[in-house]
Protein backbone atom coordinates (compact mmCIF):
# COMPACT_ATOMS: atom_id res chain seq x y z
CA UNK A 1 0.00 0.00 0.00
CA UNK A 2 1.38 3.61 -0.64
CA UNK A 3 0.86 6.73 -0.07
CA UNK A 4 0.87 8.35 -3.86
CA UNK A 5 -0.62 6.71 -6.66
CA UNK A 6 1.27 4.27 -8.61
CA UNK A 7 0.45 0.87 -11.08
CA UNK A 8 -1.65 -1.82 -9.65
CA UNK A 9 0.33 -5.00 -9.52
CA UNK A 10 -1.99 -7.75 -11.07
CA UNK A 11 -2.93 -7.94 -14.30
CA UNK A 12 -6.84 -9.09 -12.95
CA UNK A 13 -7.44 -6.53 -10.31
CA UNK A 14 -6.31 -3.32 -11.92
CA UNK A 15 -8.19 -0.37 -10.09
CA UNK A 16 -6.52 1.78 -7.46
CA UNK A 17 -8.28 2.59 -4.64
CA UNK A 18 -7.53 5.38 -1.82
CA UNK A 19 -8.17 4.32 1.59
CA UNK A 20 -8.24 5.67 5.25
CA UNK A 21 -7.53 2.29 7.06
CA UNK A 22 -9.02 -1.40 7.60
CA UNK A 23 -10.72 -1.95 10.60
CA UNK A 24 -11.11 -5.69 11.58
CA UNK A 25 -13.68 -6.93 14.61
CA UNK A 26 -16.32 -4.25 13.84
CA UNK A 27 -19.91 -4.83 15.35
CA UNK A 28 -21.00 -1.84 13.88
CA UNK A 29 -21.11 -2.03 10.27
CA UNK A 30 -23.19 -4.70 9.53
CA UNK A 31 -24.55 -8.29 11.00
CA UNK A 32 -21.88 -10.45 12.81
CA UNK A 33 -17.67 -9.54 13.42
CA UNK A 34 -16.67 -7.64 9.61
CA UNK A 35 -13.89 -6.13 9.06
CA UNK A 36 -14.66 -2.70 7.30
CA UNK A 37 -12.52 -0.75 4.61
CA UNK A 38 -12.66 2.97 4.99
CA UNK A 39 -12.97 4.74 1.62
CA UNK A 40 -11.42 7.58 1.37
CA UNK A 41 -13.75 10.91 -0.16
CA UNK A 42 -17.33 11.83 0.27
CA UNK A 43 -19.70 13.92 -2.47
CA UNK A 44 -21.48 15.48 0.53
CA UNK A 45 -20.47 17.96 3.05
CA UNK A 46 -22.76 17.01 6.31
CA UNK A 47 -22.10 19.48 8.98
CA UNK A 48 -22.04 16.91 11.74
CA UNK A 49 -19.73 14.72 9.88
CA UNK A 50 -17.85 11.98 12.38
CA UNK A 51 -15.54 11.13 10.11
CA UNK A 52 -13.63 14.72 8.50
CA UNK A 53 -10.59 12.54 7.18
CA UNK A 54 -12.81 11.02 4.52
CA UNK A 55 -13.88 14.14 3.24
CA UNK A 56 -11.53 14.27 0.94
CA UNK A 57 -10.44 12.42 -1.76
CA UNK A 58 -7.03 12.99 -1.11
CA UNK A 59 -4.33 11.96 1.12
CA UNK A 60 -4.24 14.82 3.77
CA UNK A 61 -0.89 15.34 6.09
CA UNK A 62 -2.02 15.36 10.43
CA UNK A 63 -0.64 16.55 13.33
CA UNK A 64 -0.94 14.49 16.72
CA UNK A 65 -0.31 17.24 19.15
CA UNK A 66 -0.46 15.02 21.82
CA UNK A 67 2.66 12.95 20.58
CA UNK A 68 4.50 16.20 19.63
CA UNK A 69 7.59 16.51 21.98
CA UNK A 70 8.47 20.04 20.41
CA UNK A 71 11.79 19.22 18.85
CA UNK A 72 10.98 21.23 15.73
CA UNK A 73 12.64 18.62 13.56
CA UNK A 74 9.84 18.65 10.98
CA UNK A 75 10.72 22.46 10.59
CA UNK A 76 14.12 21.91 9.31
CA UNK A 77 12.92 19.03 7.42
CA UNK A 78 10.79 19.92 5.14
CA UNK A 79 11.62 20.64 1.72
CA UNK A 80 9.19 22.78 1.28
CA UNK A 81 8.71 25.25 4.10
CA UNK A 82 5.54 24.24 4.31
CA UNK A 83 5.65 23.96 8.54
CA UNK A 84 5.93 26.57 10.99
CA UNK A 85 5.14 26.59 14.94
CA UNK A 86 3.16 28.98 16.41
CA UNK A 87 3.57 30.80 19.57
CA UNK A 88 1.75 27.89 21.81
CA UNK A 89 3.44 24.85 20.02
CA UNK A 90 1.04 24.37 18.10
CA UNK A 91 2.09 23.09 14.36
CA UNK A 92 0.66 24.60 11.39
CA UNK A 93 0.80 23.47 7.81
CA UNK A 94 0.56 25.63 5.30
CA UNK A 95 -1.58 23.02 3.03
CA UNK A 96 -1.26 24.82 -0.36
CA UNK A 97 2.26 24.82 -0.03
CA UNK A 98 2.98 20.76 1.39
CA UNK A 99 3.19 18.43 -1.52
CA UNK A 100 2.52 15.30 0.65
CA UNK A 101 6.23 14.26 0.27
CA UNK A 102 5.98 12.75 3.90
CA UNK A 103 9.46 13.46 4.71
CA UNK A 104 8.56 15.12 8.08
CA UNK A 105 6.42 12.27 8.87
CA UNK A 106 9.60 10.10 8.31
CA UNK A 107 11.35 12.17 10.37
CA UNK A 108 9.62 13.36 12.99
CA UNK A 109 10.72 11.26 16.50
CA UNK A 110 7.88 10.99 17.96
CA UNK A 111 5.42 9.78 14.94
CA UNK A 112 3.67 12.77 15.71
CA UNK A 113 2.81 13.62 11.86
CA UNK A 114 0.95 11.04 9.79
CA UNK A 115 -0.30 10.72 6.27
CA UNK A 116 -3.68 9.92 5.86
CA UNK A 117 -4.90 8.11 2.81
CA UNK A 118 -3.31 5.05 1.60
CA UNK A 119 -3.25 4.17 -2.52
CA UNK A 120 -4.46 0.38 -2.72
CA UNK A 121 -5.50 -2.66 -5.08
CA UNK A 122 -8.21 -5.13 -4.07
CA UNK A 123 -5.64 -7.23 -5.00
CA UNK A 124 -3.13 -6.04 -2.32
CA UNK A 125 -6.47 -5.97 0.07
CA UNK A 126 -8.20 -9.11 -0.21
CA UNK A 127 -6.49 -11.30 1.50
CA UNK A 128 -6.37 -9.18 4.65
CA UNK A 129 -9.82 -9.07 4.33
CA UNK A 130 -9.87 -12.90 3.86
CA UNK A 131 -7.88 -13.64 6.79
CA UNK A 132 -10.73 -13.51 9.18
CA UNK A 133 -12.99 -15.92 7.25
CA UNK A 134 -13.17 -18.00 10.95
CA UNK A 135 -14.48 -14.97 12.37
CA UNK A 136 -17.17 -14.35 9.58
CA UNK A 137 -18.81 -18.06 9.29
CA UNK A 138 -18.77 -18.69 13.05
CA UNK A 139 -20.87 -15.01 13.53
CA UNK A 140 -22.49 -14.58 10.54
CA UNK A 141 -20.20 -11.70 9.60
CA UNK A 142 -18.05 -10.50 6.66
CA UNK A 143 -16.71 -7.66 5.12
CA UNK A 144 -17.83 -4.08 4.86
CA UNK A 145 -17.15 -1.20 2.34
CA UNK A 146 -17.52 2.19 4.42
CA UNK A 147 -16.15 5.07 4.96
CA UNK A 148 -17.56 7.48 3.06
CA UNK A 149 -18.00 6.88 0.22
CA UNK A 150 -17.23 3.70 -1.84
CA UNK A 151 -19.28 4.46 -4.78
CA UNK A 152 -17.08 7.65 -5.85
CA UNK A 153 -14.13 4.54 -6.44
CA UNK A 154 -16.46 2.64 -8.09
CA UNK A 155 -13.97 0.35 -9.97
CA UNK A 156 -12.25 -0.59 -7.09
CA UNK A 157 -14.87 -1.54 -5.12
CA UNK A 158 -16.54 -3.32 -7.46
CA UNK A 159 -12.97 -5.91 -7.06
CA UNK A 160 -13.30 -5.60 -3.62
CA UNK A 161 -16.77 -6.87 -3.39
CA UNK A 162 -16.12 -9.91 -6.21
CA UNK A 163 -13.44 -10.86 -4.15
CA UNK A 164 -15.61 -11.08 -1.60
CA UNK A 165 -18.44 -12.85 -3.06
CA UNK A 166 -15.53 -15.33 -4.85
CA UNK A 167 -14.72 -16.14 -1.69
CA UNK A 168 -17.43 -16.44 -1.09
CA UNK A 169 -17.90 -13.69 2.36
CA UNK A 170 -20.50 -11.69 3.31
CA UNK A 171 -20.48 -8.05 1.87
CA UNK A 172 -21.92 -5.25 2.91
CA UNK A 173 -22.13 -1.37 1.31
CA UNK A 174 -22.34 0.72 3.31
CA UNK A 175 -23.41 4.21 0.80
CA UNK A 176 -24.62 7.93 1.11
CA UNK A 177 -26.61 6.94 -1.89
CA UNK A 178 -25.18 10.09 -3.70
CA UNK A 179 -23.99 8.04 -7.04
CA UNK A 180 -25.18 7.38 -10.61
CA UNK A 181 -27.67 4.70 -11.71
CA UNK A 182 -25.18 3.15 -13.37
CA UNK A 183 -22.51 2.68 -10.14
CA UNK A 184 -25.69 1.25 -8.36
CA UNK A 185 -26.39 -1.31 -10.86
CA UNK A 186 -23.10 -2.18 -11.19
CA UNK A 187 -22.26 -2.88 -8.16
CA UNK A 188 -25.60 -4.16 -7.02
CA UNK A 189 -25.16 -8.27 -7.99
CA UNK A 190 -22.01 -7.92 -5.68
CA UNK A 191 -23.39 -6.63 -2.27
CA UNK A 192 -25.80 -9.00 0.00
CA UNK A 193 -26.32 -5.80 2.54
CA UNK A 194 -27.24 -1.99 1.92
CA UNK A 195 -26.52 0.05 4.76
CA UNK A 196 -27.87 3.34 3.35
CA UNK A 197 -28.15 6.46 4.87
CA UNK A 198 -31.40 8.72 4.67
CA UNK A 199 -31.05 11.86 6.69
CA UNK A 200 -33.86 14.30 5.29
CA UNK A 201 -36.78 13.62 2.75
CA UNK A 202 -37.14 17.94 2.16
CA UNK A 203 -34.87 18.77 -0.59
CA UNK A 204 -33.81 22.06 0.73
CA UNK A 205 -33.10 20.85 4.30
CA UNK A 206 -31.23 18.69 2.90
CA UNK A 207 -29.45 20.90 0.63
CA UNK A 208 -29.07 22.83 3.34
CA UNK A 209 -27.11 20.56 6.13
CA UNK A 210 -25.35 18.37 3.54
CA UNK A 211 -24.85 20.92 0.22
CA UNK A 212 -25.94 18.49 -2.07
CA UNK A 213 -29.79 17.68 -3.08
CA UNK A 214 -30.88 14.55 -2.09
CA UNK A 215 -32.80 13.58 -5.82
CA UNK A 216 -30.49 10.84 -6.75
CA UNK A 217 -30.74 9.78 -2.91
CA UNK A 218 -34.29 9.58 -2.91
CA UNK A 219 -34.61 7.98 -6.74
CA UNK A 220 -31.70 5.71 -5.94
CA UNK A 221 -33.40 4.06 -3.07
CA UNK A 222 -36.54 3.50 -4.19
CA UNK A 223 -34.70 1.71 -7.07
CA UNK A 224 -32.69 -0.51 -4.88
CA UNK A 225 -35.62 -1.28 -2.58
CA UNK A 226 -37.55 -2.45 -5.97
CA UNK A 227 -34.81 -4.44 -6.73
CA UNK A 228 -34.26 -6.04 -3.64
CA UNK A 229 -38.18 -6.47 -3.08
CA UNK A 230 -37.66 -9.34 -6.02
CA UNK A 231 -35.30 -11.09 -4.35
CA UNK A 232 -35.03 -10.33 -0.48
CA UNK A 233 -34.39 -13.91 0.78
CA UNK A 234 -30.71 -12.66 -1.30
CA UNK A 235 -30.88 -9.34 -0.19
CA UNK A 236 -31.34 -6.58 2.72
CA UNK A 237 -31.90 -3.02 3.10
CA UNK A 238 -30.77 -1.32 6.06
CA UNK A 239 -31.53 2.26 6.18
CA UNK A 240 -29.61 4.67 8.77
CA UNK A 241 -30.25 7.98 10.00
CA UNK A 242 -28.09 10.29 11.90
CA UNK A 243 -30.07 12.06 15.12
CA UNK A 244 -28.56 15.70 15.06
CA UNK A 245 -29.83 18.44 16.71
CA UNK A 246 -31.08 21.44 14.64
CA UNK A 247 -30.88 19.24 11.43
CA UNK A 248 -32.01 15.62 11.37
CA UNK A 249 -33.93 15.80 15.00
CA UNK A 250 -37.01 16.94 14.53
CA UNK A 251 -40.49 15.23 14.69
CA UNK A 252 -41.43 16.12 10.98
CA UNK A 253 -38.55 14.97 9.60
CA UNK A 254 -38.25 11.63 11.32
CA UNK A 255 -41.85 11.29 10.36
CA UNK A 256 -41.08 12.00 6.66
CA UNK A 257 -38.15 9.26 6.61
CA UNK A 258 -40.62 7.15 7.99
CA UNK A 259 -43.56 7.78 5.72
CA UNK A 260 -41.11 7.31 2.68
CA UNK A 261 -39.71 3.85 4.14
CA UNK A 262 -43.62 2.70 4.85
CA UNK A 263 -44.36 3.23 0.96
CA UNK A 264 -41.31 1.45 0.16
CA UNK A 265 -42.80 -2.11 -0.12
CA UNK A 266 -41.38 -3.28 3.38
CA UNK A 267 -38.84 -4.43 1.81
CA UNK A 268 -36.44 -2.43 4.91
CA UNK A 269 -35.51 -4.68 7.08
CA UNK A 270 -33.81 -2.96 9.80
CA UNK A 271 -34.30 1.50 10.17
CA UNK A 272 -31.45 2.37 12.39
CA UNK A 273 -31.71 5.96 14.42
CA UNK A 274 -27.93 7.00 15.28
CA UNK A 275 -26.80 9.46 18.19
CA UNK A 276 -25.06 12.33 17.54
CA UNK A 277 -21.41 11.43 18.39
CA UNK A 278 -18.76 13.96 19.19
CA UNK A 279 -15.65 12.09 19.65
CA UNK A 280 -14.63 13.23 16.72
CA UNK A 281 -13.64 16.39 18.23
CA UNK A 282 -9.82 16.00 17.52
CA UNK A 283 -9.91 14.88 14.39
CA UNK A 284 -11.10 18.37 13.24
CA UNK A 285 -8.28 19.95 15.18
CA UNK A 286 -5.56 17.56 13.98
CA UNK A 287 -6.75 18.57 10.30
CA UNK A 288 -7.37 22.45 10.91
CA UNK A 289 -10.96 21.90 10.25
CA UNK A 290 -13.69 24.12 12.11
CA UNK A 291 -16.81 21.62 13.13
CA UNK A 292 -19.90 23.87 13.60
CA UNK A 293 -21.17 20.78 16.35
CA UNK A 294 -17.46 21.25 18.21
CA UNK A 295 -19.11 21.84 21.53
CA UNK A 296 -22.26 20.16 21.45
CA UNK A 297 -23.00 17.61 23.92
CA UNK A 298 -24.16 13.73 23.43
CA UNK A 299 -27.96 13.89 23.06
CA UNK A 300 -30.19 13.10 26.30
CA UNK A 301 -31.69 9.61 26.81
CA UNK A 302 -35.35 11.38 26.64
CA UNK A 303 -34.39 13.07 23.22
CA UNK A 304 -33.24 9.03 21.97
CA UNK A 305 -36.39 8.00 23.12
CA UNK A 306 -38.75 10.59 21.37
CA UNK A 307 -36.67 10.17 17.85
CA UNK A 308 -37.72 6.39 18.73
CA UNK A 309 -41.38 7.11 19.47
CA UNK A 310 -41.72 9.59 16.41
CA UNK A 311 -40.22 7.06 14.35
CA UNK A 312 -42.83 3.49 15.53
CA UNK A 313 -45.33 5.99 15.00
CA UNK A 314 -44.57 7.19 11.55
CA UNK A 315 -46.02 4.16 9.66
CA UNK A 316 -43.54 1.83 9.86
CA UNK A 317 -43.15 -1.52 11.31
CA UNK A 318 -41.73 -0.53 14.88
CA UNK A 319 -39.97 -4.01 15.46
CA UNK A 320 -37.25 -2.79 12.40
CA UNK A 321 -36.28 0.47 14.53
CA UNK A 322 -33.53 1.02 17.24
CA UNK A 323 -31.44 3.41 18.52
CA UNK A 324 -27.36 3.18 18.15
CA UNK A 325 -25.12 5.32 19.73
CA UNK A 326 -24.53 6.45 23.45
CA UNK A 327 -26.65 9.28 25.39
CA UNK A 328 -24.65 11.84 27.42
CA UNK A 329 -24.85 10.88 31.35
CA UNK A 330 -27.39 13.30 33.58
CA UNK A 331 -24.88 12.78 36.57
S1 LIG B 1 9.34 16.59 14.42
FE1 LIG B 1 7.51 15.68 15.36
S2 LIG B 1 7.85 15.90 17.58
FE2 LIG B 1 9.28 17.32 16.55
S3 LIG B 1 8.17 19.27 16.46
FE3 LIG B 1 7.77 18.20 14.53
S4 LIG B 1 5.85 17.07 14.90
FE4 LIG B 1 6.66 17.69 16.91
S1 LIG C 1 4.71 16.16 3.81
FE1 LIG C 1 6.58 17.00 2.84
S2 LIG C 1 5.92 18.98 1.99
FE2 LIG C 1 4.35 18.35 3.45
S3 LIG C 1 4.91 19.33 5.37
FE3 LIG C 1 5.79 17.27 5.41
S4 LIG C 1 7.86 17.49 4.59
FE4 LIG C 1 6.73 19.37 4.06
Amino acid sequence: MRSSPGKATSSEMTAEGLILHLQRLSTEDGPGIRTTVFFKGCPLRCAWCHNPESLTRKPQLQWLERRCIDCRTCLEACPHHALAKDEDGSLHIDREGCDLCEVCAHECPANALEILGTYTTAHELLPELLKDLAFYHQSGGGGTLSGREPTMQVGFAEELLQGLQAAPVHAALDTCGLCSRATLERLYPLVDLFLYDLKFIDPARHRRHTGASNQAILDNLRWLSSRIGQEPAAKKLWIRTPLISGATLSEENISAIGSFMAGLDGCVERWELCAFNNLCRDKYRRLDMAWAYGNDPLLAQAELEQALEWACGSGVNPQIVSVTGKARSEL
